[in-house]
């Protein structure tokens, strides 16, 4: 699943070929837009920036209109070399020169006004960016400290209104490099703490972002049954949350 590593991943990709142009061609080839003329609508206008924002990508164009996008688990961003035909899962083909960007499988993705963005009720509570360039702590803790006290602290940190951009892998390594338990009660966890854990992610999370490549970061993530890295225990694992994402952790040295 992406996280926020891998959207910024991609915007980086993406900045450098639409960034500041007006793209040569833009083709929504995915039968739900039918009738929606983007092509139409985004014609002529110049990309002026390209924005990740937790798993949120944004294409700001020209003229107040913005093209958002969220992977949840299935969509994916590319950023290819020469003319390609769309394949069959593309949304969105934006090309421009020998470049070619393409969205794939959606699952969110639509056009909207500027001012919409604004205050689109997701889009308007999500929380500071773990990947942006300052974090914001303040508010990180004060939206973390608004959530339901008894809540592990592992599933809180999913919360895209206390964190955006950690998903269950990096919620895993994190709980992990900072030696937390994951299953610990938000509540009983201190500012110290919960600050650690992110702090653990942020460096680790601007490297993937950088190069694409979250994988190596990977010390506890789906290793359950194997020995921890730290301590030698056994690695433990069990889904967590409403959404009962499947939690990595070492019992022995995550207090
Ligand atoms: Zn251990």
């Amino acid at each position: 699943m992406p996280e926020g590593d891998t959207i910024h991943y991609a915007a980086s990709r993406i900045r450098p070929v639409l960034q500041g142009h007006v793209p040569d061609s833009i083709e929504t080839p995915h039968p739900r837009f039918g009738r929606d003329r983007w092509p139409e609508k985004l014609a002529g206008r110049a990309v002026r920036s390209v924005d990740a924002h937790g798993k949120h990508l944004f294409l700001r164009f020209e003229g107040d209109l913005t093209v958002h996008s969220q992977l949840r688990m299935t969509g994916s961003w590319r950023v290819l070399d020469g003319p390609r035909r769309p394949s069959a899962t593309a949304w969105l083909v934006l090309r421009r020169g020998d470049r070619t960007v393409v969205q794939l499988n959606g699952p969110v993705l639509e056009l909207m006004t500027e001012s919409r963005t604004r205050f689109d009720q997701r889009l308007a509570q999500l929380g500071p960016d773990i990947l942006a360039p300052e974090l914001d702590a303040e508010r990180f803790l004060r939206r973390l400290r608004e959530d339901d006290p008894t809540r592990p602290i592992g599933d809180a940190l999913l919360d895209q209104r206390t964190i955006p951009g950690i998903g269950n892998m990096w919620k895993c390594e994190g709980c992990f490099e900072a030696g937390i338990d994951p299953w610990r009660q938000t509540g009983e966890v201190s500012d110290a703490e919960a600050l650690a854990i992110v702090h653990a992610c942020r460096p680790r999370m601007q490297r993937s972002a950088a190069d694409g490549n979250p994988r190596r970061h990977q010390r506890i993530y789906g290793a359950a049954g194997r020995p921890c890295p730290r301590c030698g225990s056994r690695i433990e694992s069990r889904g967590q949350g409403d959404s009962n994402r499947t939690t990595y952790w070492c019992p022995a040295c995550q207090a």
